[in-house]
């Protein structure tokens, strides 16, 4: 993929950048790591610090001085989860403040103009992601809303330019929930509208994985090879590399930062829990093969010790260890590709991957 701020070699993940930060890890530390793009919340970043604050820094890339690649969502999910939702009609979606009870309103058009003042490569458009589960009616309803506001954010990206003389693409998002007739009817309307990449959206949201593949599978049958394929919110190391088998090039998901900062720790001999017993005197780093600053510096007892101290480093370590891993995997899982042994060697990981070592 190619954007202003840079190439971005697929499949990748995208550390998730919520407030403008990944949490616990630094700027130069990501750089580090290998992150090639990371992904801001425009929900968050909307009503804290506000789009003005960062208008006037020149930008989310100078504001928070990431010269790489970001990716925006639209803040309809978030609307969705997090805020208390007020209304949703034809026009867009209104909501008070999960801060402050204020009230705010987000339009197709709204949400393209926020993520212009943003200034990420990547904006995604408004829509509307569904619950699992999702009653038909109310799936083909919400999908059909969907599609015109996708029309409307593709009317409002050709009516606006970029504010800071670097280009931005839109992607538009594939919904229908866990109905294939759904699915192909918003995939095949959104690649005749045409936008520059797709994603999948409404999925892992609490349906069994073999209807997440079932519905990735039938989207990237239907969408082109040729535009960039992105799984929203996906998902654990396994969920990643049966969804590059089907054609998937991006990710972002919180599981390596948010379970990092629990403890677990995902390693190339399956899942690790250092809040163990069995790690007080193990002086081994986390992941023999690991290059991340704390497998290159520290034991797993000390990393232990960290983590039931409730020491701050503890959330570093294990967030930068976990977002190197999966940036291995991804870097992994491109080689095995271009090497024409990629199923051969996604059988070997998966078999790894299952592995809970604390469990032994
Ligand atoms: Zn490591």
């Amino acid at each position: 993929m190619v954007t202003g701020h840079g190439e971005i070699p697929t499949p990748m993940f995208m550390p998730v950048g919520t407030q403008g930060t990944v949490k616990a890890v630094e700027q130069r530390e990501l750089e580090e790591v290998g992150a090639k793009i990371i992904l801001g919340n425009t929900y968050h970043l909307y009503l804290r610090p506000g789009v003005e604050v960062i208008r006037h820094a020149g930008g989310l890339h100078k504001f928070i001085n990431w010269q790489k690649p970001i990716l925006t969502d639209s803040g309809g999910y978030q609307v969705f989860s997090l805020s208390d939702l007020r209304g949703l009609n034809e026009e867009g979606v209104t909501f008070k403040s999960h801060h402050d009870g204020s009230l705010h309103q987000f339009t197709p058009e709204s949400v393209i103009e926020i993520q212009r003042a943003l200034g990420s490569d990547i904006m995604m458009v408004l829509d509307e992601c569904t619950p699992y589960p999702c009653d038909q009616t109310y799936a083909r309803e919400s999908n059909a809303l969907t599609l015109r506001w996708a029309e409307r954010c593709k009317q409002q990206l050709e009516r606006s330019r970029p504010l800071y003389g670097v280009g931005q693409s839109l992607f538009a998002i594939v919904q229908g929930a866990t109905y294939p007739e759904l699915r192909e009817f918003s995939a095949r309307n959104l690649v005749e509208m045409g936008f520059d990449g797709y994603a999948i959206g409404g999925l892992a949201v609490g349906e069994p994985e073999e209807e997440m593949y079932r519905m990735t599978s039938l989207c990237t049958t239907i969408l082109p090879e040729h535009a960039p394929r992105y799984l929203m919110g996906v998902g654990t190391p396994k969920n990643i590399l049966e969804s590059i088998e089907r054609g998937v090039d991006l990710f972002d998901c919180v599981m390596p930062t948010r379970n990092g900062r629990n403890g677990m720790f995902f390693t190339r001999k399956g899942t690790m829990n250092i809040k163990n017993a069995r790690y007080v005197q193990d002086f081994k780093p986390v992941d023999e093969e690991c290059t991340c600053y704390g497998c290159r510096n520290f034991s797993r007892a000390y990393i232990r010790h960290l983590v039931k101290a409730k020491e701050i480093l503890a959330l570093q370590l294990a967030s930068i260890h976990n977002l190197s891993f999966y940036l291995w995997l991804v870097r992994s899982a491109r080689d095995a590709i271009l090497a024409g042994r990629f199923a051969e060697w996604k059988a070997g990981q998966l078999k790894n991957l299952s592995v809970e070592i604390s469990e032994e």
